[in-house]
């Protein structure tokens, strides 16, 4: 581990222009940073604990959905009653992901914004092209079992590893932003960027700027859903493949439906063609096969990771299935 400054301000403005530093970071949860901290992937100068700005910790009742603070816990988070309630593929997703003792700690903003779990960017012996800029991508010709099927590049093909922002996508959830005085919101289908030719950045998240809530907009459809997670442990492992779902169903025929995918995707993934075919067609199984084939149309595998087209296929077949008899 490294030196570093440490501060701890009450106000997100003043957490903001710290931020300012170069080589700064924000510290919440602290699970996922403090991680790579230790493994030398991550070498910040000033740590700037967002912990004591009160406004960050708290759930609001938001138009019918809800206003998540960024430093909302994320077990909290899970176990909230309106989520549970209207949004119970949330809880699932979360639920599903990491330990008790882990949750108990990370927090919402930082679960969206933790790091790829691909084995060469945690090494920091490695060459990797997210962690150091032009120095190579070892897993497109190494071992690249856990890797990304959509939406990778030459130059990276790490997936994003956060159970609760699949889910988020599926919900279309708004991210609420804060920095150099000014606020902005940004959908969550928008937030995050394809690696493209630059893997190192991530999030459409500027110099300086904290991520202050997550707005869940109302939504019909999400009473109906589900997180279904397919991963090598039945507990504790990220996920090969996960399916957010949500459908809503009148007489037999699919009125809205929602999907997203994680593991698979080089950010979390919203699969709005198969969403698409979903829509006005009955709810049955030969109709959520036809979806599942088109969320993987424009998947590209490497050596080790083929049968994860297949495995997201029948898993999202499996996820819609259970949702039928629901809605
Ligand atoms: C053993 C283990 C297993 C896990 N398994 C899973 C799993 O199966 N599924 C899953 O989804 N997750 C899993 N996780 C990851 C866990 O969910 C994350 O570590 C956690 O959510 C991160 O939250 P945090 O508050 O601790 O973030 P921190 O570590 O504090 O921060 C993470 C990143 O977010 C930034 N950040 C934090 N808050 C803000 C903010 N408000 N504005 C701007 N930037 C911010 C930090 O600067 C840092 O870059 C696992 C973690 C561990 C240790
Ligand atoms: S897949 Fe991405 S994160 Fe992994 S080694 Fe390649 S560039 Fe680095």
């Amino acid at each position: 581990m490294r030196p570093f400054t440490y501060a701890k301000p009450s106000q997100t403005s003043d957490a903001s222009k710290s931020l300012k530093q170069s080589n700064s970071a924000i510290i919440a949860g602290g699970t996922n940073l403090l991680d790579l901290m230790k493994l030398d992937v991550n070498q910040p100068a000033h740590l700037i604990d967002i912990n004591k700005i009160a406004e960050l910790s708290q759930i609001k009742n938001n138009k019918g959905g809800l206003l998540v603070g960024a430093l909302v816990k994320n077990s909290d988070l899970a176990h909230n009653k309106q989520v549970l309630e209207n949004f119970p593929m949330l809880s699932q997703a979360i639920l599903s992901g990491a330990s008790a003792q882990v949750r108990n700690m990370a927090s919402t903003a930082g679960n969206l914004l933790q790091r790829t779990r691909c084995y060469y960017f945690r090494n920091s012996t490695m060459p990797c092209n997210k962690r150091d800029p032009g120095s190579g991508c070892p897993a497109i010709d190494g071992y690249n079992r856990i890797h990304a099927i959509l939406g990778t590049s030459d130059s990276c093909i790490a997936t994003n590893p956060s159970d609760m922002a699949v889910a988020l996508m599926a919900l279309d959830a708004v991210i609420h932003i804060e920095g150099s005085g000014a606020k902005r919101s940004v959908p969550i289908t928008k937030f995050y960027v394809l690696p493209g030719a630059h893997p190192e950045k991530e999030t459409v998240l500027k110099d300086g700027e904290i991520i202050t809530a997550v707005e869940i907009p109302q939504l019909a459809a999400a009473k109906h859903s589900r997180y279904l997670k397919i991963r090598d442990r039945k507990s504790f492992a990220f996920a090969l493949v996960s399916v957010a779902c949500a459908l809503d169903v009148k007489n037999g025929v699919i009125k809205e439906a929602r999907l997203a995918l994680g593991g698979v995707g080089t950010i979390p993934w919203r699969c709005t063609e198969a969403e698409k075919i979903l829509v006005g067609k009955p709810a049955k199984k030969e109709t959520f096969k036809l979806a599942a084939e088109a969320a993987v149309k424009s998947a590209v595998t490497h050596k080790h990771n083929k049968f994860k087209v297949e495995l997201c296929k029948r898993t999202i077949v499996k996820a819609l299935s259970a949702l039928e008899n629901l809605a």
